[in-house]
């Protein structure tokens, strides 16, 4: 059915004081307008360090950016003390979107450049090391193709929002980290121009039922507002238990920004 404005979503921010370095709010002004263009009420709660379990577990949608090794040693602690909550709702299939930093605290471990090792949530099957401060970090401009036969059997998650003219996303990556996805999750897309993951097997992030990891900065929702739509579908879908179709929006602006980085990378499509 096509939603109309009786219908409302509650998406949590995670750590925004302390993750959220590289523009990634962004991605919350994008979900927050992108309802809000639509009728449907939309509530942000920022959730910092110590926040509540049930200020948790009221969102439809979590969100969480990236940062720097020495923050993610800060918020490393609080989210640990989070993690049954947090693991709960990703396996009930609250949809969120996690951002290198946050996408790398999902896995077994992460291993930062001073040989640091932070325990992960172990919740999605990979783990993360940063080689080092003298080893290159993995940055700049990323492609990433939505439909490339990289991607692991279960691509079924990514055709839920890839169409054939928009089947790729853009965004911008700055990670030492190097990221090793196992096999009981679906990579998000295979990298046409740039690291993705690790810079040596092509996939880019992960996905793991309605959680989505990635280290496309940039910030990645903006430019990419087929995928944006897609996690604002699945919440309300989840709250709502029903088929939702979202209203057209004009999206030309978004798109036209989305097809120069592909065309300043060169990239065809
Ligand atoms: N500090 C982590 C790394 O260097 C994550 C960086 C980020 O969130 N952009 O890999």
């Amino acid at each position: 059915m096509i939603h109309n404005t009786k219908h409302s979503l509650l998406i949590g921010w995670l750590y925004p004081e302390l993750m959220s370095t590289y523009g990634d709010r962004g991605n919350i002004i994008t979900l927050q307008k992108r309802c809000e263009w639509r009728g449907i009420d939309v509530e942000i709660k920022r959730l910092d360090l110590g926040f509540e379990i049930s200020d948790l577990k009221a969102c439809d949608m979590l969100f969480m950016g990236g940062a720097q090794d020495r923050q993610q040693t800060i918020v490393a602690k609080d989210l640990l003390e989070k993690k049954k909550a947090l693991e709960e709702m990703i396996e009930d299939g609250t949809p969120g979107l996690y951002i290198c930093g946050a996408y790398q605290f999902l896995g077994n471990y992460y291993k930062e450049a001073d040989g640091t090792i932070i325990p992960g949530l172990d919740i999605f099957d990979l783990y993360t090391e940063n080689p080092g401060e003298n080893v290159e970090r993995l940055i700049g401009n990323i492609v990433v193709s939505l439909d490339d036969n990289i991607l692991r059997a279960k691509q079924s998650e990514v055709e839920k929002f890839s169409t054939s003219s928009n089947n790729n996303l853009v965004g911008f990556e700055n990670h030492g980290g190097r990221t090793y996805v196992g096999e009981k999750v679906t990579a998000f897309g295979a990298v046409s121009k740039g690291f993705g993951n690790n810079g040596g097997d092509k996939t880019e992030g992960a996905i793991y039922k309605n959680s989505f990891g990635s280290y496309m900065h940039g910030p990645i929702l903006p430019k990419n507002p087929h995928f944006a739509d897609h996690l604002i579908k699945l919440a309300l879908e989840k709250k709502y238990h029903e088929k939702m179709e979202l209203k057209e929006l004009n999206d030309d602006l978004e798109y036209k920004a989305n097809k120069y980085i592909i065309q300043k990378l060169k990239v065809s499509i």
